[in-house]
């Protein structure tokens, strides 16, 4: 048998009978009805409202930190967790290239520029090592900070991203950048759930991400949030994303130019109850990954990314990775034509126009998973009925 067939027969035997299975679908099966109908029946539908607070406490806790800032999408909340790390005009920032493409853009909004590092195939995430060996040949210390030698501008930054939901090393990470003076603001925007030793993953940075896009492992139809310990922070990102008003019972009074990147307190309804889920559906979601991972066991030429030892991931996309990078369209065509959508990894960002110019370090592991990776279904509700 070919091995998109051997592939084909296997979701079959792991996915319920549908004519087509989506690569991820919400469900609202909660209190969303309740919540998003209690702001229509008392007009709070704007920027402002009960659930705003509490989605941005509820958020908090679900990920140990001390506060939560809600925004209307995750690259708004990389914009601003970005600037208020002190990432300006000409700086450089590290981060993968193996990433959505929000995490590069967020960094050109700042006026910067995205610095390519390699990622591991143990985590899919930035490689301690290789950020490491990449900085100690690059770097160079100045009278303020530390800048690249061959461009000339400052390092400002790293933004670790936890593919798929899989933690990256971040205590590994945190000491590099530390050495080289480098805030970490973690792009957890797809692991939400994710814990780490029972740790939360998002709050070990100076600032965390998250996204609550229909596709990802919670929505509140559009949203995100800042994630900080920092009670300061946490004001500023509050400010900055709130148009920078003073407070004042009738004044508006505006004292910098900032940003209005609010969640709406419909969006934010929306968002607590689906919070209410999220165990439940990590759950699911971890039955299921385990159900391929036994599944796609016994198959030559492919294998599915199980986590890293440690760590306990939120599976929020399941992966499969193909030995021969040659297969990956073959595959993609027969599992989608059989109603099994699926996908490749997205194209690695020094590959797209706008970033092919940016400063980078090797980036052999991230260009060979590129070719060899592709994304199945992973909707909770694929793990509630067993394929016949
Ligand atoms: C989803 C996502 C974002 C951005 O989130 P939006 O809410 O869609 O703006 C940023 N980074 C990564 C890695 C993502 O997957």
């Amino acid at each position: 048998m070919s091995l998109p067939d051997a592939i084909l027969g296997t979701l079959r035997a792991v996915l319920p009978a549908a004519p087509f299975t989506p690569l991820h679908e919400p469900e609202f099966r909660g209190h969303e009805w309740d919540y998003v109908k209690d702001c229509i029946d008392t007009g709070w539908v704007s920027s402002v409202g009960a659930y705003v607070d509490r989605f941005e406490r509820d958020l908090a806790a679900a990920c140990g930190t001390a506060h939560a800032v809600a925004v209307v999408n995750g690259t708004a909340a990389l914009h601003v967790a970005l600037e208020l790390a002190g990432v300006g005009a000409g700086d450089e920032v590290l981060c993968p290239s193996i990433t959505f493409i929000a995490t590069a853009n967020a960094i050109s909004y700042c006026g910067a520029v995205p610095h390519f590092v390699d990622i591991e195939e143990a985590s899919l995430g930035l490689d301690p090592q290789a950020l490491e060996r990449h900085l100690e040949q690059i770097a160079e210390q100045t009278a303020d900070g530390w800048r690249n030698r061959l461009t000339g501008r400052r390092l400002a930054a790293v933004v670790p991203v936890h593919v798929f939901g899989h933690p990256v090393r971040m205590a590994e990470l945190q000491a590099v950048a530390a050495r080289f003076g480098l805030p970490v603001i973690e792009d957890s925007t797809e692991a939400l759930g994710s814990t780490v030793n029972g740790k939360p993953v998002g709050g070990d940075g100076l600032l965390g991400t998250l996204s609550f896009n229909g596709n990802k492992i919670i929505t509140s139809g559009g949203g995100g949030a800042i994630l900080t310990n920092d009670p300061d922070l946490a004001r500023r990102a509050k400010h900055r994303t709130t148009t920078a008003k003073k407070p004042h019972r009738w004044d508006f009074v505006h004292d910098e130019t900032a940003y209005n990147y609010r969640l709406p307190n419909l969006n934010a309804a929306l968002g607590c109850a689906q919070l209410e889920r999220l165990d439940d559906f990590t759950a699911r979601k971890r039955t299921l990954a385990g159900r391929y991972a036994d599944a796609f066991r016994p198959l030559s030429g492919v294998r599915f990314f199980e986590e890293r030892p440690g760590t306990t991931g939120n599976y929020w996309l399941n992966a499969i990775l193909l030995d021969d990078a040659e297969q990956r369209d073959p595959v993609l065509a027969t599992l989608n034509d059989a109603g099994f959508q699926s996908r490749p990894l997205w194209t690695p960002m020094h590959q797209l126009d706008m970033y092919r110019a940016c400063p980078r370090a090797d980036l052999s592991v991230s260009d060979a998973l590129s070719g060899r990776l592709v994304n199945i279904p992973s909707s909770p509700k694929l793990a509630d009925a067993v394929a016949s």
